[in-house]
């Protein structure tokens, strides 16, 4: 039975974009978008709604813009130690997402990470509609997904560590046994029970009393 769980946020947390803003630019919505994504993230507006806004904008766009937005996404310093020392440990490593499947899945497989969970676009004749399809993934979704992957694999609340920067990050940073503000936003830094502002996801390391693997060189980034 694996001993710990660790659940990251993924825009601005485990790469060092916010996906949306990058698909705007493509749909020459980036200024409005961004002005949106930055007060959903202090926290002043709904984060649903403000999916819901925002993927608005970008109806019409062809669906095949997001292989160029796949390459453009820089994954954040740290992110395959962090997870080679998680695994060491015998902890697991999950993240969820306010942004999308679309982006998130071959990123996530190749960085060896055990589960996932995001929002997906609506495609129709492959052209992006402006709408989400399903659920959207809010803050109380990430909480859910958090306490799902917990249970399913025995893992008590305590031995979870949740990750984040936005607003959206707060319900399930609660959840967690340890939160962990990365380079965050007022309302985390608030709230959480650790400030890390080096952009350097390693460093979650030592609070969980790990230390830093060495890895081989064709560890995939
Ligand atoms: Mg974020």
């Amino acid at each position: 039975m694996p001993a710990f769980l660790v659940v990251l946020d993924v825009d601005s947390t485990l790469i060092e974009n916010e996906v949306i803003e990058l698909i705007a630019d493509a749909a020459g919505t980036r200024e409005e978008v961004a002005a949106v994504t930055a007060r959903a993230m202090n926290g002043e507006l709904d984060f649903a709604a403000s999916l819901r806004e925002r993927v608005a904008t970008l109806a019409g766009l062809d669906a095949a813009v997001l292989a160029d937005v796949r390459e453009r996404v820089t994954v954040t310093r740290g992110v395959p130690e962090l997870v080679a020392g998680v695994h060491a440990a015998g902890g697991r490593v999950a993240v969820v997402s306010g942004g999308f499947h679309e982006i998130l899945d071959p990123l996530a497989e190749r960085l060896g990470l055990d589960a996932w969970r995001a929002n997906r676009l609506e495609v129709a004749d492959g052209r992006l509609t402006g709408r989400v399809d399903g659920p959207i993934v809010d803050a109380k979704a990430k909480a859910d997904a958090l306490r799902a992957w917990a249970a399913d694999a025995g893992i008590p609340s305590l031995g979870t560590i949740a990750i984040g920067d936005g607003a959206n990050d707060l319900v399930m940073m609660a959840e967690a046994g340890l939160s962990v503000g990365f380079d965050a936003k007022a309302p985390v830094r608030q709230r959480a029970d650790v400030l890390l502002d080096e952009r350097d996801l390693s460093l979650v390391l030592p609070l969980l009393g790990l230390g830093r693997p060495a890895l081989p060189s064709s560890f995939p980034v």
